[in-house]
């Protein structure tokens, strides 16, 4: 019986593994058009500056309107992007979509100030992205100083010459430039101190147990404490409370994005954001 039981178990395993190859091939496929279908769509998180409530940017955060499945989180399909050699082709669409959104909130009476847009890593490792964004700015009309391109420590460390080699290109184009999820990742102290970086995200994972105990409390402050040591900004992810929200302000973090404020929004929505919180974006 046990022996029979376990076949029993194995042919579940294998039949429901190759219900999920098949899945997989099914989305491959169905990603590999979902640009030219446009299939993608930009939200948009606002980030605040602590202190003055003050809209300073958002960030571009990309979704996947699939048919008949309905919107698909980035985490659920960048992975497999990346896997498949996709993710050069949607990261350049973002970019463009992204500068593109600026403009045109531009031309109805919004001023976003600040466009922010994820890297992934073959982005960087390509060699050609700075020679594309610059063709992308030139063509939207959105000026470098008002894109900030966000990259992750790990990404950064995989081929630190020619991360470093892109990040001051961009640099030198008037791009600026933030460092993502910091604390989640490897990377090396005095690596990225000789980088053009402006600002410095402290990961959510961080922001969330802020409050929760006193060691939690010691880390946040201590990112905050090195990154204004270092010269940049910070920006705290995923701020959901107002004790959060009055700590970080207190540690000296300025800017900040969370549920809080605002979850990721559709472009329209962004503007009713603006409407509500009226501040000094004109
Ligand atoms: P990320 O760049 O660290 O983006 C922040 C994520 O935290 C977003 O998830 C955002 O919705 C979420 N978040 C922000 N505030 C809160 C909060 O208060 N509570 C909670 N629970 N979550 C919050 P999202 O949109 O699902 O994106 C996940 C990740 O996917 C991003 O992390 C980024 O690494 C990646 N991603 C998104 N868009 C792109 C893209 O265009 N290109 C690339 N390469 N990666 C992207
Ligand atoms: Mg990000
Ligand atoms: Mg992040
Ligand atoms: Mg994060």
């Amino acid at each position: 019986a046990a022996k029979r039981q376990g076949r029993n178990r194995l042919h579940f395993f294998s039949s429901q593994l190759s219900d999920n190859v098949r899945e997989n091939l099914v989305m491959e496929s169905a990603l590999r058009n979902a640009i030219e279908r446009k299939e993608l769509v930009l939200h948009y998180q606002p980030q605040l500056d602590l202190n003055s409530g003050d809209l300073v940017g958002v960030e571009a955060l990309v979704r996947w309107q699939r048919p008949e499945i309905g919107l698909v989180p980035p985490g659920l399909f960048i992975p497999l992007a990346e896997e498949i050699g996709l993710i050069n082709d949607i990261g350049l669409w973002v970019l463009e979509e992204a500068c593109r959104q600026t403009i045109d909130w531009d031309r109805q009476g919004y001023h976003v100030p600040r466009m922010a847009v994820n890297l992934a890593v073959q982005q960087i490792e390509s060699g050609h992205l700075p020679q594309q964004v610059l063709q992308i700015l030139q063509y939207t009309g959105l000026p470098a100083q008002r894109l900030e391109l966000e990259v992750t420590e790990s990404a950064i460390m995989i081929e630190p010459k020619k991360a470093a080699d892109a990040l001051l290109e961009f640099q030198s184009m008037g791009i600026r430039l933030a460092i993502d999820d910091f604390g989640t990742g490897y990377s090396s102290l005095a690596y990225l101190k000789r980088l053009p970086l402006d600002r410095l995200k402290i990961d959510r994972s961080f922001v969330m147990d802020i409050g929760t105990n006193a060691g939690d409390d010691i880390i946040s402050r201590a990112i905050i404490n090195l990154s204004n040591s270092l010269g940049m900004d910070t920006v705290a992810e995923g701020i959901e409370n107002t004790d959060q929200l009055e700590f970080l302000r207190r540690e000296g973090c300025e800017i900040g994005q969370g549920y809080l404020f605002s979850k990721p929004l559709p472009a329209d929505a962004v503007m009713a954001f603006m409407d509500k919180n009226p501040s000094d974006w004109s």
